[in-house]
């Protein structure tokens, strides 16, 4: 920058040039060449299909699964039904992976049944998508060995039918028990009562 100035005062003294051009007029030039060539090489391309750094609310999720959107898509039976894992040779692996999308952009080319779809949302109050993971026979948590959802899903997932349970959106049956009160009364307290 000093050379800039000294070749100005050169320039003036010689009356070369008759007006003072700012020495910050120079330097702002400088660092907007400098961002548009930073523009142009450290831009990346992000995939809008691949981008999740926005992340859809649960309401919007809960609207989605009652939309004929979802029903031409998945039709009447749950999420992970179509799904299949990508996985090297003849067994899968015998945990889901640890996640399918990292810095909020899917980084794989298989993502689970839930990351794959951006308006699955995990939700106590988005009980349409949490009832597709409970099982109908006995009433409980479907393995992700069968859903193939990631684990973070999968703690999404456990995270949010705990609050269900807490919040009574989703019932569940409690176990069937059969007490022998004589183990907290006495045979004469039971006979006073009767
Ligand atoms: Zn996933």
């Amino acid at each position: 920058m000093s050379f800039v100035i000294t070749r100005l005062q050169e320039a003036l003294r010689h009356g070369i040039i008759t007006k003072t051009i700012g020495v910050r007029s120079f330097s702002r030039g400088s660092s907007l060449f400098n961002e548009e060539a930073k523009v142009k090489t450290n831009e990346p391309q992000i995939d809008p299909a691949k981008d999740r750094r926005n992340p859809i609310p649960p309401e919007t999720s809960i609207r989605y699964l009652a939309s004929d959107a979802y029903k031409t898509t998945y039709g009447t039976e749950p999420v992970w039904k179509p799904y299949r894992r990508n996985h090297k040779g003849g067994f899968a692996p015998r945990k889901t992976r640890k996640t399918c999308i990292r810095g909020g952009i899917v980084s794989t080319s298989s993502p689970c049944p839930i990351c794959r779809d951006e308006y699955l949302v995990f939700d106590h109050r988005n009980t349409a998508l949490l009832k597709q993971f409970i099982s109908e026979y006995n009433g409980e948590i479907i393995s992700y060995s069968t859903t193939g959802i990631c684990q973070k899903q999968h703690k999404n997932l456990l995270i949010a039918l705990h609050r269900a349970h807490d919040y009574g959106t989703i019932t569940f049956d409690v176990p069937f028990r059969e007490y022998n009160y004589s183990d907290w009364y006495k045979p004469e307290d039971l006979k006073q009562e009767n």
